[in-house]
């Protein structure tokens, strides 16, 4: 074999750097040995759903127009449905991310007068204008619906008991996120999403229970789905695409539902019946087909960047042992110019757009000026390895994704050592 460490340094990165590296790398023997695991587990579970609902060749043709019996749209439903153990499935590239896959979810499922509630807190920034928690036009607060909301515990647990009071005879549905996404609580284990809707259903049976799936499919053997969630929601251009579906959302659930939803994306009375695939369905099945080896390798990038950043004494949410149910990666690198260099660094280890040096700028709906890395095929994909951090206190970057380890791995040491030449820190 040629010479890697040659080749690692032709890309910028110095001996010692990747000495680090792989020093750490050697202690993630097992940890790696359980992800492989559960990507074994996933892919079965993948593969076995497109068999029994026989995917085929002409699964991939091009509809166009209305799109009525659109095979392959109507079968990827299907697998959807078997993947995620429901009767049901919406997977459109109608659906255009998915913040819209969460309001479609909320808004085809809600009727003035009835209440969303939120029992673990904040949910994810865009959608506070969809709900109406920052008011903004066509929110759900602008057709009646009105919204609760219950705090986590310190801790990040379940305040049982304000949520028990919370719960009122107009409350319709519950929304559980499981991802942190940019906060700094921890994300739920599908056991601990499971209890959480068995305790809601105790009290309330007939509630609907929403999670919203966000960079959390394929990250454990179970979903969602599995311990009682009536609908699962998630985007397309992370972990469930693979990193080929170039656009789209899925939502998962019982059928009346995903029906609803389906009225609600087209039109009443036409529902799934429309809405022609236009060509992407290969590569929403292929994608599917990689995913769980994809979020395998995004979940190593995550392990190895927490535990190089914690070595050096960063502080890393989730630390290198915790258990993992999400991609997302969190370090506390203390100064601009340490969120700087590593955002560069990611950006410098893409296939696409390494020449490019990003720049903090003052994006819109943010409070401060933030840096983004991404050198993605798909515009915006976070399951393509990307980082970004708002230039503030505490100076955090949150980083995600990477379709094959190789390249997450040469991801992180490019940032580490974009920070070494920064004279951030001495290794
Ligand atoms: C990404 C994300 C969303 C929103 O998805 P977009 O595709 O960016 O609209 C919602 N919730 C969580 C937890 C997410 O991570």
């Amino acid at each position: 074999m040629p010479d890697i460490t040659k080749l690692y340094e032709e890309m910028g990165i110095r001996s010692a750097v990747l000495a680090f590296g792989r020093e750490l790398e050697a202690g993630l023997k097992e940890r790696f040995e359980e992800i492989d695991r559960t990507a074994e587990y996933n892919q079965l579970k993948v593969i076995h759903a497109m068999q029994e609902n026989r995917v085929c060749e002409a699964c991939f043709n091009y509809a166009s127009g209305y799109g009525y019996s659109d095979q392959g749209r109507d079968t990827l439903e299907e697998v959807y449905a078997s993947v995620f153990h429901t009767d049901s499935a919406l997977v459109r590239p109608q659906i255009t991310c998915g913040t819209h896959a969460l309001s479609l979810a909320l808004g085809a499922n809600l009727r003035p007068g009835d209440e969303l509630l939120s029992p673990v807190g904040k949910p994810y920034d865009t959608l506070e204008e969809v709900i109406g928690i920052r008011p903004s036009s066509g929110s759900l607060a602008e057709y009646g619906i009105t919204y609760r909301q219950v705090d986590l515990k310190e801790g990040g647990t379940f305040d049982y008991d304000r949520i028990e009071k919370a719960l009122n005879e107009r409350t319709k549905i519950v929304t559980i996120q499981r991802s942190k996404g940019y906060q700094t609580r921890p994300s739920f284990s599908v056991e601990q999403i499971g209890e959480l809707i068995a305790f809601v259903k105790r009290r309330k049976p007939g509630i609907i229970c929403m999670v919203d799936n966000c960079y959390g499919e394929f990250v454990e053997t179970l979903e969602p789905s599995d311990v009682g969630a009536d609908m699962v929601v998630g985007s397309l251009i992370k972990n469930p695409g693979g990193g080929l579906a170039p656009i789209g959302g899925y939502i998962a659930g019982r059928k009346e539902l995903i029906d609803a939803c389906g009225y609600r994306l087209t039109s009443p009375g036409l529902g799934k019946e429309v809405g022609a695939s236009l060509g992407v369905m290969q590569s929403f099945y292929q994608g599917l087909f990689l995913a769980p080896t994809v979020a395998a390798s995004a979940l190593k990038g995550a392990i190895f960047a927490a535990g190089i950043y914690e070595k050096l004494g960063f502080s890393v949410i989730p630390d290198s042992k915790e258990s993992r149910h999400d991609i997302i990666q969190a370090v506390q690198l203390g100064t601009p110019e340490g969120v700087i260099a590593f955002c560069r660094g990611i950006q410098a280890a893409a296939p696409v757009d390494s020449y490019v040096s990003p720049e903090p700028w003052a994006m819109p709906g943010y409070d401060s000026d933030v840096i983004m890395a991404a050198g993605a095929f798909v515009q915006g994909s976070s399951i393509e390895l990307s980082a970004d951090g708002p230039i503030k206190p505490p100076y955090a970057v949150y980083f995600q994704g990477g379709l094959t380890w190789p390249h997450a791995r040469l991801g992180i040491l490019m940032s580490l050592e974009y920070i070494v030449r920064e004279g951030l820190v001495k290794i």
